[in-house]
């Protein structure tokens, strides 16, 4: 038996399923969860020693890579300093301030310590601020797992919901209307029923959670117009593209001013943190300037505060966005150029990439992703990971790249994804 076997024994004995997060356990990979101790840049290595090149970046928080010596500089002086105090600290201010000040629609913000309670009191504000209940979401975007939008279409035509999760109330699932990405038609339906209801429109304008649904710029200002013509706010949930495809995310590169905006991932440089914020006006409705309660023991930790910043900052400072559009670019040309005799594709934007089985348009909404796509991700996954090159355990999540994939990372990682392409047949 491998370590890494006996370690998935012990660890499914006291943790259900063996992990801490559904997508470790390697579901459907053919294969047990592997185990990792170390990572440094692009390289994680395995309790086995044997390294791999990592393009799932712990799903996204890591642009520089593991371990940046920038961020760890500042990691090890705050550990050297203090690490939580429940109590006001200067880390914090200046993270906020330095967000605030380059990000125009977050006027304020409120820091938490994931993407899922950015989103859950992003939300919690939307319903306070307009006194409506109901919550439109798009099918396949991910917000984190609060009850409310874990839902997907139901059988209604309007919008209803179902739950995806055992455990949510029907009440708090029919708080939920859930529209198709790309379906202006049902959009306007939904709106036109619902939108007296509608607290807030919350999206990933680049969703990232169920493949790489590349939308049309002119499909997202329909909802953000459909949305502000009938009251409700736009929440723009930016966890993964948020200082990752531009400092200021989506929201800047679309120019589209949300009321609110969540944040998470690259904002902790590697640390559990998340915020949520917006327009003056709806940040004051969170307490202790307004009445909508959220607290959090270790919220603004300074650990994270610190990584938060020292990532952000280099990221400026180096133009990050710049350089890893550009690797990216060649990357994914080449391997669309090596997977041209294969049935995949690869879709891309700025520093995120998705393999996917190939189709004659872009892939733009979950209904339009061919049925085999998950069903053979397997022996590729596999093949991927003998040639020691680790994607995320699943078909529909995205790779990530980071600064530490160098020019001569990226051509050897291409060639070895493209030499796993072809053991990857759609049947
Ligand atoms: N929103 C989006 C767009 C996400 O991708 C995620 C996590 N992948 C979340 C929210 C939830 O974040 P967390 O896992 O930190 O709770």
């Amino acid at each position: 038996m491998s370590l890494h076997s006996s370690l998935f024994e012990r660890s499914k004995k006291v943790c259900p399923g063996g992990v801490h997060s559904p997508v470790r356990s390697f579901k459907n990979m053919g294969v047990g969860p592997l185990f990792f101790r170390s990572a440094k840049g692009a390289t994680i290595t395995d309790v086995e020693g044997k390294e791999y090149v990592d393009f799932c970046q712990s799903f996204g928080p890591l642009i520089l890579g593991h371990r940046d010596p920038d961020v760890e500089k500042e990691v090890i002086e705050q550990i050297h300093t203090a690490w939580t105090f429940g109590a006001p600290e200067p880390y914090s201010l200046e993270l906020a301030e330095w967000i605030t000040s380059r990000i125009p629609w977050a006027e304020k913000i409120r820091f938490v310590s994931s993407g899922t309670e950015a989103v859950m009191s992003a939300l919690r504000v939307a319903r306070a601020a307009t006194g409506r209940e109901k919550v439109l979401k798009f099918d396949g975007c991910y917000h984190g797992h609060l009850d409310s939008l874990l839902v997907q279409s139901g059988s209604g035509l309007a919008g209803e919901a179902s739950s995806t999760s055992a455990g949510i109330s029907a009440g708090t699932a029919a708080q939920t209307l859930v529209c198709s990405l790309d379906d202006e038609a049902t959009l306007e339906r939904i709106f036109e029923q619902h939108g007296k209801d509608i607290a807030c429109l919350a999206l990933e304008p680049l969703p990232a959670n169920y493949g790489l649904l590349l939308q049309r710029q002119s499909f997202l200002e329909k909802a953000v117009k459909l949305a502000k013509a009938h009251g409700a706010l736009v929440l723009f949930d930016e966890v993964i593209s948020g200082f990752r495809v531009a400092l200021g995310g989506m929201a800047e590169l679309l120019n589209i001013r949300p009321d609110l905006v969540c944040y998470g991932k690259i904002l902790g440089g590697g640390f559990p943190v998340g915020c949520y914020g917006g327009r003056n006006d709806l940040m004051d409705l969170v307490a202790p300037a307004g009445p909508v309660y959220q607290a959090g023991t270790l919220s603004a930790n300074p650990v994270g505060m610190r990584a938060g910043l020292a990532t952000l900052k280099k990221c400026e400072s180096l133009n990050v966005w710049k350089i890893l559009k550009e690797r990216t670019e060649s990357f994914v040309s080449a391997l669309q150029e090596g997977m041209q005799d294969t049935d995949f594709a690869v879709a891309s934007h700025h520093s995120i990439f998705w393999i996917h089985a190939k189709t004659p348009q872009p892939i733009r909404a979950i209904s339009a992703i061919p049925a085999e796509h998950g069903k053979n991700f397997a022996p590729f996954f596999r093949s991927c990971l003998n040639k020691g090159i680790y994607l995320a355990p699943n078909g529909y999540e995205v790779g990530f790249l980071s600064l530490a994939h160098n020019e001569e990372i990226l051509q050897t990682s291409a060639k070895k994804l493209i030499e796993a392409s072809h053991d990857w047949k759609i049947s």
